[in-house]
């Protein structure tokens, strides 16, 4: 049985070493333990396992992986650290809190990755498998045609805008057919019972079914910055971001890159002129407006306000949020210059991103991508 507390005091059901349930493990065994309560999360819907410790009267157990092979059977693989444990011990059982935030942060990055896509892309980026762990996210997605590097770096600003408005994160349990008439993304391919979990971030903004654990709000992932895109197959492609204090460090070795190379070249470390993101929709450099501002006041409009320069920032009270296509001009290179289908012209009455449609069978959505 899982729980939704991260420590928890229960008692060892079983002992298995090497397939074989045995009476006891001792220090430097590396086992299998099951528990008749578990407060670990077991490796699921592309979230990687828990980590944590179990401690007994005679044993510390260190948690280096959890799975779960059938339904409601959660295996534990532990090595024994001191001490032994056997079959039918009390012991206390406690989910590294640290690595499970890191995680959530990471499996929300992935929602509101997905959500960029769908706005970015539309709703044919379909996710055909995600991966997440501390600091690290990737999702892989349906999609022929080659993503161009304006539309990169669309995906990445619209998941850093959403973590910068901290939207709110709920969940909530409904009927199957309650979820679908929401526009909540789900997974063909998966099998769903009657009773689902829908997770909402910035309500219609990322709306997903997810058994996953999440932050409570989008600014908790504090930065995200996509390190790689590229196709995976035919007509599949990945995206991988990391995530907090690791997208960070990224960018900050990435900045002692170009300085390095910028006093090799005796060039001057400035941003290089950049002709193709001269258009409407892409952002701009410092100190220019995206679009014409209106006057002050106007709620629809917000010009660019303190340090942030992307577009469609919040400006006055009841301005923009992050799926406001109202705000933004569509990038013609997202679905070749085509007009816009009916359902993005809906969305501007206030719908969420890329809730048009449910999505077409074929997905496999939120099971582990292969590496
Ligand atoms: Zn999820």
């Amino acid at each position: 049985m899982v729980t939704t507390s991260l420590a928890l005091t229960t008692s060892v059901a079983a002992v298995i070493k090497d397939g074989v349930a045995v009476p006891v493990a001792t220090a430097g065994d590396t086992v299998e333990v099951i528990l008749a309560e578990t407060p670990f999360y077991a490796e699921s819907g592309g979230q990687d396992a828990d980590t944590g410790e179990i401690r007994g009267a005679n044993a510390t157990l260190h948690v280096i992986d959890v799975q779960k092979p059938v339904a409601d059977v959660i295996v534990h693989t532990v090595t024994v650290t001191e001490g032994e444990v056997a079959a039918g011990d009390q012991v206390s059982a406690e989910v590294d809190r640290v690595n499970r935030h890191q995680a959530s942060k990471a499996h929300s990055a992935t929602h509101l990755i997905h959500a960029a896509l769908h706005e970015t892309l539309g709703t044919d980026a379909n996710q055909a498998g995600s991966y997440n762990k501390p600091g690290y996210m990737r999702l892989d997605f349906s999609w022929r045609n080659p993503v161009t590097a304006m539309a990169r770096e669309e995906i990445e600003g619209i998941a850093n805008r959403a973590i910068r408005e901290e939207l709110p994160v709920s969940t909530n349990v409904m009927n199957l057919d309650e979820a679908k008439n929401l526009g909540a993304m789900a997974l063909f391919g998966e099998k769903y019972g009657d009773r689902v979990r829908v997770v909402e971030i910035g309500g219609p903004f990322s709306r997903e079914l997810c058994a996953g654990t999440h932050v409570a709000n989008s600014s908790q992932i504090g930065l995200l910055t996509v390190t790689s895109e590229g196709s995976v197959g035919s007509g599949a492609r990945r995206i991988e971001a990391l995530v907090g204090a690791d997208a960070f460090s990224h960018l900050a070795a990435e900045r002692s890159i170009v300085a390095e190379l910028t006093s090799t070249l005796k060039a001057r470390p400035e941003e290089p002129e950049r002709p193709h993101r001269r258009t409407a929709h892409a952002p701009v450099r410092r100190g220019e407006a995206t679009r014409p501002v209106p006057p002050a006041g106007d709620a629809a409009g917000g010009g660019p306000t303190g340090g942030d320069r992307n577009r469609g920032q919040r400006g006055a009270p009841g301005g923009a949020r992050v799926g406001d296509r109202g705000r933004r001009r569509r990038p013609a290179h997202a679905r070749d210059g085509r007009p816009h289908p009916p359902w993005r012209r809906e969305a501007r009455g206030g719908r969420g991103i890329g809730r048009g449609r449910w999505p077409s069978p074929g997905g496999h959505r939120d099971q582990r991508s292969r590496p």
